[in-house]
C-alpha cells in the first residue's frame, strides 16, 4: 500500500477520488502532474500544505494603468495602448518592435526573442496591456520584454484588482502555474477545520486570514505589506518562531533525558594535539575545548553551539574533541555543508590526527558505489574512529558502530529536524554528543534565545599575528591596476582569488560568467598559472582544482561564490571580488575571510560597476572600515531594505521560512514564554504548529 492510499483508505474500494487534504501530495491538485511535482520538490513543496507556506518573495503593483505621457525611465509600471505599428528590426540583434499609443503618448515595446505567433498577434488597432520596466532607448522610452496581453478591446485589459504576488521559482514552473496551485491549496485549507482553530496566545489575524492576505493581497494596508510590517506577516512569522521554540524545547528535553557517553579524554587529547601543531592554541580555543571536555565527561549528551568569526580556528577545536572521542574508543563524525569542504576537512584532520596515528575516513555522496559501500561498512564495523562527510549523506542510510560525537560545521540549512535524525545514527541507548559550529556572527544573547536548546561557546579571539585584511573599493574602470597588483603578489610567491558574482541563482549562468572571466584573465596574465572552480564542474575536477590551488600548482583561482564557506589556503593573500556591490554584507564577510589566514598582510579588492547605488555604496563602506563579523552583522541588519526578506529561503541558522531571527529578535522572548505555556497546557496545539512549520511532528511528540 502506498502513502496516498493510506490517506484515503476507502478510495481503492469505492473508486471515488479521495478528498484532498493539506497532507495529501501536490499531485492531487489540478495542474500538478508528476513532472510538476518533481519541480516543486526542488522548492521543498511536497504536500498541499507546503504550497500555503511558499510565500511571495515580493509583490508587483499592477493596480494602476499609467498614462504613457507620465512614464519615467526606471519605473516598473503597467501600461495600456493601441498597436500603432509593428516591425522586425534587423541589425546586430534582430528585434520585434511594437509601437503602442494611448492617445496621449506612445511607447515602444521591444522583444529580442519572439515567435511568429507572437508577431502576428500585434495587429494594428488591437490593444496591448504590458507590465515591465521603462527605460530610455535610442528613440525615446521603451520596455524590453514586458509581460503582456493582447485583446481587441481596451475594456478586456483592465488593471489588476490586487497586488500581484511574485514567488520564488525553479525553471519549469511559471508564476501562473504556482499561483493556480496555491489558490487550490488555499481552498483546501479553508475547508479544513483543524487548520482554522484558534491558537491560544497568538494575536489575530488567524493563520488562514493571514495566508489569504499574503497570497491574494487585495485589501487595505498594502503599503504595510510591501514594507513587511503587515499584521498578517507578523502573525505568520510569530507562528513560525513559536514552532521553532517549541521544537527546540522538546528536543533539548528529550535529548537530556537520555544518557550520553562519558568521555574523559578530551583534555589529554588536546595536549597531545598541541604538541603536533605548528602554532599555540589561543586562550579562547583552550577555554572552549575546556567547556567541551566538561560536557563530554558529564554523562549527558552535549548540546553545544560553537560560534566564532571566520578564521578564528574552530576546526582545531573540533579536532581536539574528535580525538578525545576516538581515544575513548568511540567514533566521531564531522559534517560539512559541501563536498568541497568535506574534502578539505578530511585533508586537514588527516594532517593533524595522522601524526598521532589516527585514521580519518571520508564518506562523500559522490563516491563511486563500491567505494562508498566499503566506507560505510567500515563505519558500521567501527574500525575507523574519525569520519568526515556531507550533510546530505548523513540523512541517508549510514550507520556507525559506536557514534559518540557529531560535529556540524557551518550549519547552513542544518535544521532542528536534521539534528533529530542524528540520534538514530548511534548505537541503541546512547545519544551522540553534538557540537554545532557556526561562523554566522550573532550576539551571544541572541544566540542563546535562538538556539534555546543549545549551550553557547564563543571563540572571541583571532590567532595572533593576523593583520586585518586591507580592503579597498575600486571601480572596474581600474581593472588594469588590479591586474598589475595580482601579478606582483603572485610573482612574490603568494596566491590570489578572483571571485565572480552574479545575482542569478542559476548555477549555469554563474559557471558561464566564471569561465568567461577565466579565459579573459588567462589572456591578461599570461605569466600566471590560473585555476577555475565553479558549481558546474564534475566533483573530481573541482577537487583537482582545489588541490592544485592548495598546493600552489595554480597561483590565481577564478571562482564563483562556492568558495564562500570554509576554504582554507593560508598562502592566498589577495582576493578580488567582481561586482561586489551586488553581494550582501554577510556574504562579503565570509568571502573576505578566505584571505588573511596566514601572517602576511592581505588585501581584498571590492570591484564595482559604477555608478554605485546608495545600498551598494553603504555596504562597501562597511566592508572597508569594519572587520569584526559581529559588527558587520549589525550593519547588515540596519542596511537591509524591506522586500529582501519575506519568503526568502533562510540560508543558515535554523532553517526558517519567513522569520528572520536577527530582524525579528524582539519577537522571541514573549514567544518563549508562550512556548512554555503551550507545552504544559496545550500540547495538542504545540504538535499542530510544529507539524505546520517544521514537519516531523511525530518525532517531537514522543517526548
Ligand atoms: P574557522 O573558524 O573559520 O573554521 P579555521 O579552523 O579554518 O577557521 O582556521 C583558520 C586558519 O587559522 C587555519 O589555517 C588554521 O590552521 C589557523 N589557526 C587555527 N588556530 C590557530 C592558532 N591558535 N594560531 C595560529 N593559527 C591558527
Ligand atoms: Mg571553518
Amino acid at each position: 500500500m502506498n502513502k496516498k492510499e493510506q490517506r484515503g483508505p476507502d478510495r481503492a474500494r469505492s473508486g471515488a477520488k479521495p478528498p484532498t487534504t493539506l497532507a495529501t501530495g501536490v499531485t492531487y491538485l489540478k495542474g500538478a502532474g508528476p513532472a510538476v511535482a518533481a519541480k516543486l520538490r526542488l522548492l521543498d513543496i511536497e504536500r498541499v500544505q507546503d504550497l500555503l507556506f511558499h510565500l511571495p518573495s515580493r509583490y508587483e503593483d499592477r493596480r494602476h494603468i499609467v498614462p504613457l505621457n507620465e512614464l519615467k525611465a526606471g519605473e516598473e509600471v503597467l501600461v495600456r495602448g493601441k498597436v500603432a505599428a509593428m516591425d522586425v528590426r534587423f541589425g546586430p540583434r534582430r528585434s520585434l518592435r511594437v509601437a503602442i499609443d494611448d492617445g496621449g503618448s506612445g511607447l515602444l515595446l521591444r522583444f529580442f526573442h519572439f515567435n511568429e505567433l507572437q508577431k502576428q498577434s500585434f495587429v494594428e488597432g488591437r490593444w496591448v496591456r504590458a507590465f515591465g520596466t521603462v527605460r530610455a532607448g535610442a528613440s525615446g522610452l521603451e520596455m524590453v520584454h514586458p509581460e503582456y496581453r493582447v485583446a481587441d478591446d481596451a475594456a478586456l485589459l483592465p488593471a489588476e484588482p490586487k497586488l500581484t504576488p511574485i514567488y520564488p521559482l525553479v525553471t519549469g514552473i511559471t508564476q501562473q502555474r504556482l499561483r493556480g496551485l496555491i489558490q487550490q491549496a488555499l481552498e483546501v485549507a479553508a475547508r479544513d477545520p483543524e487548520f482554522n482553530l484558534e491558537l491560544p496566545g497568538l494575536a489575530p489575524p488567524d493563520t488562514m486570514t493571514a495566508l489569504r492576505v499574503l497570497h491574494e493581497p487585495g485589501g487595505t494596508d498594502l503599503g504595510d505589506l510591501l514594507l513587511e510590517r503587515h499584521p498578517a506577516q507578523l502573525r505568520l512569522l510569530r507562528e513560525e518562531l513559536l514552532a521553532h521554540q517549541l521544537c527546540m524545547r522538546l528536543l533539548r528535553r528529550r535529548t537530556l533525558a537520555q544518557p550520553g557517553a562519558r568521555i574523559d579524554s578530551v583534555q589529554p587529547a588536546s595536549a597531545l594535539l598541541q604538541e603536533k601543531l605548528p602554532f599555540a592554541l589561543t586562550g579562547a580555543q583552550r577555554r572552549v575545548i575546556g567547556e567541551i571536555a566538561h560536557d563530554l565527561a558529564s554523562g549527558k549528551p552535549m548540546l553545544r553551539l560553537l560560534q566564532g568569526d571566520v578564521g578564528c580556528g574552530k576546526t582545531v577545536v573540533a579536532a581536539a574533541a574528535m580525538l578525545g572521542c576516538a581515544q575513548a574508543g568511540l567514533q566521531a563524525v564531522l559534517m560539512a555543508p559541501t563536498e568541497l569542504l568535506a574534502e578539505q576537512h578530511a585533508h586537514n584532520l588527516a594532517g593533524m590526527l595522522g601524526a598521532l596515528g589516527v585514521e580519518v575516513g571520508v564518506l562523500s555522496g559522490r563516491m563511486k558505489k563500491a567505494e562508498k559501500e566499503e566506507a560505510m561498512s567500515r563505519a558500521a564495523r567501527g574500525e575507523v574512529k574519525v569520519w568526515v562527510g556531507t550533510h546530505a549523506l548523513f540523512q541517508s542510510e549510514v550507520r556507525f558502530a559506536k557514534l559518540g560525537l557529531v560535529v556540524v560545521d557551518e550549519q547552513h540549512r542544518f535544521g532542528v529536524g536534521q539534528r533529530l535524525a542524528l540520534r538514530d545514527k548511534g548505537p541503541r541507548g546512547v545519544t551522540p554528543h553534538q557540537l554545532i559550529m557556526s561562523a554566522t556572527p550573532i550576539p551571544r544573547t541572541l544566540a542563546q534565545t535562538l538556539y534555546a536548546d543549545l549551550d553557547v561557546s564563543v571563540i572571541d579571539e583571532l590567532p595572533p599575528g593576523r593583520t586585518p585584511v586591507l580592503t579597498v573599493a575600486l571601480s572596474n574602470e581600474r581593472r588594469g591596476e588590479v591586474l598589475e597588483r595580482i601579478g606582483e603578489v603572485c610573482m612574490g610567491g603568494r596566491q590570489a582569488y578572483w571571485v565572480c558574482t552574479l545575482i542569478e541563482e542559476s548555477d549555469q549562468l554563474q559557471a558561464q560568467a566564471a569561465e568567461e572571466t577565466y579565459r579573459q584573465l588567462r589572456a591578461e596574465l599570461p605569466q600566471l598559472r590560473v585555476g577555475l572552480v565553479h558549481g558546474r564542474l564534475k566533483p573530481q575536477e573541482k577537487d583537482a582544482q582545489m588541490r592544485a590551488f592548495q598546493n600552489g600548482a595554480t597561483q590565481l583561482l577564478v571562482a564563483t561564490t562556492v568558495i564562500e564557506v570554509g576554504v582554507d589556503v593560508p598562502n592566498a593573500s589577495i582576493m578580488i571580488i567582481d561586482n561586489a556591490e551586488r553581494l550582501g554584507l554577510a556574504q562579503l564577510h565570509q568571502l573576505r575571510g578566505r584571505v588573511g589566514r596566514g601572517a602576511t598582510a592581505s588585501q581584498c579588492v571590492l570591484m564595482y560597476q559604477p555608478p554605485l547605488g546608495e545600498g551598494g555604496k553603504a555596504r562597501l563602506e562597511v566592508m572597508r572600515t569594519t572587520h569584526d563579523g559581529f559588527k558587520i552583522a549589525q550593519h547588515d541588519l540596519e542596511l537591509r531594505g524591506p522586500g529582501e526578506l519575506l519568503g526568502r529561503k533562510q540560508t543558515g541558522l535554523i532553517g526558517l521560512k519567513i522569520a528572520d531571527p536577527v530582524r525579528d529578535a524582539a519577537q522571541i522572548p514573549p514567544l518563549q514564554k508562550l512556548a512554555d505555556q503551550w507545552l504544559s497546557k496545550s500540547p495538542q496545539e504545540a504538535r499542530k504548529v510544529i507539524a505546520r512549520w517544521v514537519g516531523d511532528a511525530e518525532k517531537y511528540a514522543q517526548v
